[in-house]
């Protein structure tokens, strides 16, 4: 069943230098006002977001303050994307993305924004190996975008099946229970192969998207009854290995249990991607017990394969637009391998929207 999310809180995203993104100016200031969800204004441009990630959730967020009247549909169960994490008895993982930085202007406002929120704290492991300060979400890397999506018309579970150009100048989106849902806009933000297969038939320009190669990544989720001294709470290791990073979900703030999330690297991943879970789990546990001395039999223990984790080869444009302006792809994939690339790519598209870029949309009832 589709599920709404709705509260009152009121979540400012402003960016108020002039938007830089690859080098390319993409137009005016933008000073976005406080959230303006839910003031009802019919006539406002009904945009639908597909994918409820970071991404989205930036695009959703800006949007609804612009004024539009935004719709997020998300396929999965709850929101975050690749900023994931899974509960269990023993305790959180956060089995996609490990922590969240800062090089440009528009993550760094973000993430300042988010710190305001409490939504993500900062993170400082024993072990830390690359500079900037490190941020995680609270109290999962997830919650990072919820301050983003308060307010808005999330629906969960509901994965957008089909994109048509309808003959009234607008979108029809087509969801998995057969709904049509009619829109003036739609903007993608899922991976490029689920993105291209959204909006290859509809505009030749989408296959670009074809050009993204993503490292696919298996993760496991590992869980202690005994505290184990010997292990760091980060380590990283080769890339073609099954044993590439090594975090300790339990140090991060708001954490509770002897917790560890293992991925595996991209090379490795990708040689065993079609293997199934069971024995590639074994082969990564078995890793970690030959990395550290004493280690356990686990508590808990469960592998995840991310099929498009990181981005290797990105597009190096920050979103495509069709012809006619009402679909538009954004995400990591156009930038980069890290989650700034998804905000950088988002916040490029909401500049040019709110800029009068694409078209000339009629106001739906
Ligand atoms: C294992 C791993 C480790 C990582 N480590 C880091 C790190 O430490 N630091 C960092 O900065 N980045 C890291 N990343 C990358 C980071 O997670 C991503 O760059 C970022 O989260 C991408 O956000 P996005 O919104 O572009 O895409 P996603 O997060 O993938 O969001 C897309 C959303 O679209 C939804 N969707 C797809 N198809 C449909 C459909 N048809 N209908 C409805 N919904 C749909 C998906 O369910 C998903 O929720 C890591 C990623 C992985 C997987």
């Amino acid at each position: 069943m589709a599920k709404a999310h709705r509260s009152s809180l009121r979540f400012e995203v402003a960016i108020m230098s002039r938007l830089m993104v690859g080098g390319v100016d993409f137009g005016q200031p933008l000073i976005r006002p406080m959230c303006s969800a839910g003031r009802g204004n019919a006539m406002a441009e009904k945009v639908a977001i597909i994918g409820a990630g970071l991404a989205g959730a930036v695009c959703a967020r800006a949007l609804a303050d612009a004024g539009r009247r935004v719709c997020v549909f998300e396929k999965s169960g709850g929101t975050g994307g690749r900023l994931s994490t899974r509960r269990s008895a023993s305790g959180e993982f956060d089995h996609g993305a490990q922590y969240l930085t800062a090089r440009g202007a528009a993550m760094g406002a973000l993430l300042a924004r988010l710190a305001d929120a409490g939504a993500i704290a900062s993170w400082t492991p024993d072990g830390k190996d690359r500079p900037g300060d490190w941020h995680v979400g609270l109290p999962g890397m997830s919650g990072a975008v919820k301050p983003l999506l308060a307010g808005l018309d999330v629906r969960l579970r509901t994965p957008v099946e089909t994109l048509r150009l309808a003959a009234d100048a607008g979108v029809e989106v087509v969801t998995g229970d057969g709904a049509r849902h009619g829109f003036d806009r739609v903007i993608v933000t899922a991976p490029s192969p689920q993105a291209h297969a959204l909006t290859g038939a509809l505009d030749a320009r989408f296959d670009a998207l074809g050009g993204i190669v993503y490292a696919p990544c298996w993760a496991a989720m590992v869980a202690f009854d005994r505290p184990l001294p010997d292990l760091p709470d980060l380590w990283r290791g080769a890339d073609d290995a099954p044993l590439a990073l090594i975090a300790r979900n339990g140090s991060k703030p708001g954490r509770t249990g002897e917790t560890f999330v293992i991925h595996a690297g991209g090379a490795w991943s990708a040689r065993n991607l079609e293997r199934p879970a069971g024995p590639v789990l074994e082969e990564m546990l078995a890793a970690l017990s030959a990395h550290a001395k004493g280690v356990p039999a686990p508590v808990h223990a469960a592998a995840h394969r991310w099929r498009h984790a990181r981005v290797d080869a990105p597009l190096g444009t920050p979103f495509i637009e069709s012809a006619c302006g009402r679909i538009a792809v954004c995400g990591d994939g156009m930038l980069g391998g890290r989650a700034e690339a998804a905000v950088d790519s988002a916040d490029a598209l909401v500049a040019h929207i709110v800029a009068g870029g694409g078209q000339a949309v009629p106001a739906r009832p």
